[in-house]
This record gives structure tokens, C-alpha cells and sequence, in this order.
């Protein structure tokens, strides 16, 4: 029973409904045994899309082949299927036919992903057992969940804004990724200018660029590649001038033979130079016989995340400081497709690449100014740029987020970093720990916030996998619960009858 102010309890609430808020909801009314109540919570009013598939450039494509993005671990060639079986899906992008090794628009990933929740909600099983005719139920919410409570019984109540609350058991937070931290420079006026955006996923942010005049990005990552895509089509003049720490962009992406695995799960390296001598020991050899490098970097992901596990805290910290920037390009490669027309826009001079360092952002009249060092000549030098679009990648440290929700989570106590701060404290399998690194009863994450524990979780490969076993995990105590309430029943009708 409920007190009148409280809502009824729900089974689960999930915060987010990008691929893993999605997917979680999916598993769980697939394999749910009985009817199950869900509350998906999205403040973007799109569901199974997020900041990667919720993008509406066709240019914007998926850097990981069609045969190998299927939403679920036992079966990575569904999206491939899906695609060749939905043709009028494809002719929508100009596309006759799929390939196992196609690089398909995210678009057409993300309405992938929801035609997987549309079907699973509109077929989620009767009752069996103790729940005969009810049919389980997705509800979903088109708003902002702005804190989660613990509460005395056990469960969590989650407050949405300008919505009711809700009260479940359950609560997975997929927040997915935020925007880039802020370049750390003394000066950080610049903040404040209206020509410095800080969000490269806004539609804002490219209708600003897109205005005919000289814009700066500062990355050369996957999120830089798909501005400068944008742009490549929405802007009529003007240079894309891209600054990058180093000037290396994603790999290109190639169709390889694979390349037997190379780490023993019981010898693994102890640390970072030691895997990376291991890593071009074999590129070497796997050259020599003829294999791609790709094939050797694709080697070691079922063993990457052990690998990370293996190393201390210091040893993972190394890792980060000199061998991720180069590890990045060549594990989180690009479609070839994309590469092609950013060299095509370099030629043509529109795209004008720099290595070097900010040392400053000032404001101009109309236009910043953005004082930087470049590496090659080694010379401190000047642009004058009507925008500044930060691309370094998401934020990770969640103490500067300026999200509501984290910020009322941290002063709940929680939750809280990783010791590397990379993501949050999580213990196996994602369960949120707190201030005091005890587990919160039944409150989880996946994808990106695990960062610190995994590594390796952010690509579809990773979170189909944690999607999965989340709601497998939550079924089973779901089960568990009703187990026991049906056994107290029964004991207590026993009790009665006796009496
Ligand atoms: C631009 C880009 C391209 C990518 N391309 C690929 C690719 O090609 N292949 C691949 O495997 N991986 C790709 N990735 C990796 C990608 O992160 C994952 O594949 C996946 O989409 C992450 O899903 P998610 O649900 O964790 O996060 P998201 O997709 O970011 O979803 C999180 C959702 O939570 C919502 N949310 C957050 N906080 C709240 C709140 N308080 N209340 C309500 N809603 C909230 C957000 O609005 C968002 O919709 C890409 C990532 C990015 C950023």
C-alpha cells in the first residue's frame, strides 16, 4: 500500500533514453516472464535516438560497419537485416542496397533503435503465472528528471520536472555524454562571448556556423569530423579553420581479414609500455604476413577492458597521459566516406588543419580572437574568427558538469567520481556506489559513466552487452521480489486459515 501523497510504485524508471535507456527497456519487456511497468524518461522528446543517432545530416554516418551495430549481443548482424529488409528505409538516403561492411547514415540507426522499442512495447508478453491478463506497459516521458531519492522502503523516487513523481524499485541512469569541458586557459572571459559555443551537438551551434564567415574548431575527433561534414553542405563561405593538440584525426575505417588474439587472460601486460611494445611487436609481424594494423588493434578488444582492470590506478593514469591520444585514432576509427571529403575540403582550402596549443580566446569586434602556438613552425600565431566551436570531447569529470541532476546527486552523496575521473564509482555490473563506496540498492548506470571502470564502454559493441545484462539482472530481482511476496501470501493465508 501507498500513502495518498506518494505515487504508486513502478518497476523500473530509466533516466535517458538514448541506445542504452533504450535498449534496457527493451530487454526488459522482451524477457520479461510477467508484465512489468517501465517509465522511460527523456527530456528530448525522441526515444532510441540520443546525441549520436538523433542527428538529422545524412552526411552524419556510423563509424562502425551496418553487420557489426546490432542492438543485441547474440545477434550483431540484426541491424544489417533490418536495413536490407526495409528498403524504403534506405532509399530515404539515396542507398539500393547494404553491405555487411556499409557505414549507413546514424539516422537510420537511431529509428532503428526505435522501431526495436516500438515493437517491444507494442508486444510485450501476457501474464503467465500470477499475472494472467495484464500486459506489461511502457510509459514515456517527455521531460527532465532532476533528482532520485532514495527512500525508507527501499525504493527510489525520481523527481521530473514540471511532472509528477515517480517511485520505482529500479533506476538506471542513461545520461550518456555531455558536453566538452572548457580549454583551460587563464583568461576564461571567454565563456560568457556568445561566439564561443560550447555545445558542438546543438542545432544552434551549426546554424551559427553555418553563417558565411571564418569559424575555428578546436578538436580533431569523431565530433569535429561530423561538423565539418555539416558544414561541408550548409556552408556557402567562409574557412573551417580546425586547431588540434596534436593533429591527428580517426583512422579510416577498412574491411580486414581478423587477426588471431594475441593476450593471454592470464599473462596480461602490467603495464601501459608493456602492452603497447606487445601491440607493435604484432603489428609488425601481422605486416609482415600481410594483415591490416586494424586487424591487430581489433584483436585486443575482448581483452581491453580486462586489461585496463589489470592495471593500478598510476599505471592507468600513464595510459591517459601518453598513449590515449594515439590509441584513440586507430581504436575509434572513421567511415572512409567521411575521411574522403574532409581531405577533399582541405585540398579545395575551405578546411585549414593546425597543430598547436590555445594560449588565448579574446573577443574582437564582431569576431573572436584566438592566440595560438603552432607545433609545426613552432611560432605563436593568430585567427580572426566569427566562431569558436568547442570539439575536444565530452566532459567526463562529472564535479563540472552543470547538469541538474548530477549536481542534486553529488549533494545527495550519491554518487561520485572515479578515482581517475572518468566517470562515476561503479561497482560490477554497474551499480551506483556512493560517497562512502557502499553500493545504492538498485540504482544503476551503463554506457560512458563507466568509463573509469571499463575503459572501453562507449561504442555499440560494449552497450548492447551492458544493456542486456542490466536488464537481465533487474528481471531477476524483480522475480526474486514477487517469489517472496507470493511466499509471505501464501503464509499468511495458511496463518489465517488455522486460526
Ligand atoms: C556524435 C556521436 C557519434 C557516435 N557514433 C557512434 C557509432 O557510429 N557507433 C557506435 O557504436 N557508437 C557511436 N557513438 C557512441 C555512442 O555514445 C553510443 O553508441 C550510444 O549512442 C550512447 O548511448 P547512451 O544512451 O549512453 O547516450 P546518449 O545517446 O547520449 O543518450 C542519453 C540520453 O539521456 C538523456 N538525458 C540525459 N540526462 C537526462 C535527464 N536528467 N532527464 C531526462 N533525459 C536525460 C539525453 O537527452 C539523451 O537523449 C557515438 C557517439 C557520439 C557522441
Amino acid at each position: 500500500m501507498h500513502s495518498s501523497t506518494e505515487p504508486p510504485c513502478i518497476d523500473v524508471a530509466i533516466i535517458g533514453a538514448g541506445f542504452c535507456g533504450a535498449m534496457v527497456a527493451v530487454n526488459l519487456l522482451r524477457n520479461a516472464k510477467g508484465p512489468i511497468d517501465i517509465a522511460l524518461i527523456e527530456r528530448c522528446g525522441t526515444f532510441g535516438k540520443g546525441l549520436a543517432y538523433g542527428t538529422s545530416d545524412h552526411a552524419h554516418l556510423l563509424n562502425v560497419p551496418a553487420a557489426k551495430m546490432g542492438a543485441f549481443p547474440d545477434d550483431h548482424e540484426h541491424f544489417f537485416r533490418w536495413a536490407g529488409s526495409h528498403p524504403d528505409e534506405l532509399q530515404h538516403y539515396g542507398l539500393n542496397h547494404v553491405t555487411p561492411g556499409s557505414f549507413l547514415p546514424r539516422e537510420l540507426y537511431g529509428r532503428y533503435v526505435s522501431s526495436l522499442l516500438d515493437e517491444a512495447e507494442n508486444t510485450a508478453p501476457n501474464g503467465t503465472g500470477p499475472y494472467p491478463a495484464q500486459r506489461g506497459s511502457l510509459q514515456r516521458i517527455t521531460a527532465e528528471a532532476i533528482d532520485v531519492a532514495p527512500q525508507s522502503n527501499g525504493r527510489l523516487k525520481v523527481r521530473i520536472r514540471n511532472a509528477p513523481d515517480i517511485v520505482a524499485q529500479h533506476v538506471v541512469l542513461a545520461l550518456g555524454n555531455f558536453p566538452p569541458g572548457d580549454p583551460k586557459l587563464r583568461d576564461q572571459r571567454f565563456h560568457r562571448n556568445d561566439r564561443y559555443l560550447e555545445n558542438p551537438w546543438s542545432t544552434q551551434t551549426k546554424m551559427k556556423l553555418a553563417e558565411p564567415a571564418d569559424v575555428l574548431i578546436l578538436g580533431s575527433g569523431l565530433t569535429a569530423l561530423d561538423l565539418i561534414l555539416s558544414l561541408a553542405a550548409e556552408k556557402k563561405s567562409g574557412a573551417i579553420h580546425l586547431l588540434s593538440r596534436r593533429g591527428l584525426f580517426p583512422m579510416p575505417h577498412r574491411s580486414v581479414e581478423s587477426y588471431p588474439a594475441f593476450f593471454d587472460k592470464h599473462h596480461l601486460p602490467k603495464t601501459a609500455l608493456q602492452a603497447c611494445r606487445v601491440v607493435r611487436s604484432q603489428v609488425k609481424a601481422a605486416q609482415a604476413e600481410g594483415y591490416d594494423w586494424r586487424a591487430v588493434i581489433d584483436a585486443i578488444r575482448p581483452f581491453s577492458q580486462q586489461i585496463w582492470q589489470h592495471w593500478s590506478k598510476e599505471e592507468r593514469r600513464r595510459f591517459l597521459t601518453h598513449l590515449k591520444p594515439f590509441w584513440e585514432p586507430h581504436r575509434h576509427r572513421a567511415a572512409p566516406e567521411a575521411l574522403n571529403l574532409k581531405s577533399q575540403l582541405e585540398r579545395s582550402g575551405r578546411l585549414r588543419c593546425y597543430r598547436g596549443r590555445v594560449l588565448g580566446i579574446a573577443p574582437g569586434d564582431k569576431h573572436l580572437i584566438v592566440n595560438f602556438r603552432e607545433s609545426v613552425a613552432r611560432q605563436e600565431k593568430q585567427l580572426h574568427v566569427a566562431y569558436v566551436v568547442n570539439c575536444t570531447g565530452p566532459e567526463c569529470n562529472y564535479h563540472k558538469l552543470k547538469d541538474p541532476l548530477v549536481i542534486q546527486l553529488f549533494s545527495r552523496g550519491i554518487i561520485i567520481p572515479d578515482p581517475l575521473f572518468l566517470g562515476l564509482d561503479v561497482g560490477v555490473g554497474g551499480t551506483i556506489l556512493n560517497l562512502q563506496g557502499e553500493r545504492v540498492d538498485h540504482l544503476y548506470t551503463l554506457g560512458s559513466p563507466q568509463k573509469g571502470m571499463l575503459f572501453e564502454t562507449t561504442a555499440v559493441p560494449e552497450l548492447r552487452l551492458q544493456a542486456a545484462e542490466l536488464a537481465r539482472r533487474i528481471l531477476n530481482q524483480l522475480e526474486h521480489r514477487r517469489k517472496n511476496r507470493a511466499a509471505d501470501q501464501a503464509k499468511e493465508a495458511l496463518g489465517a486459515f488455522h486460526i
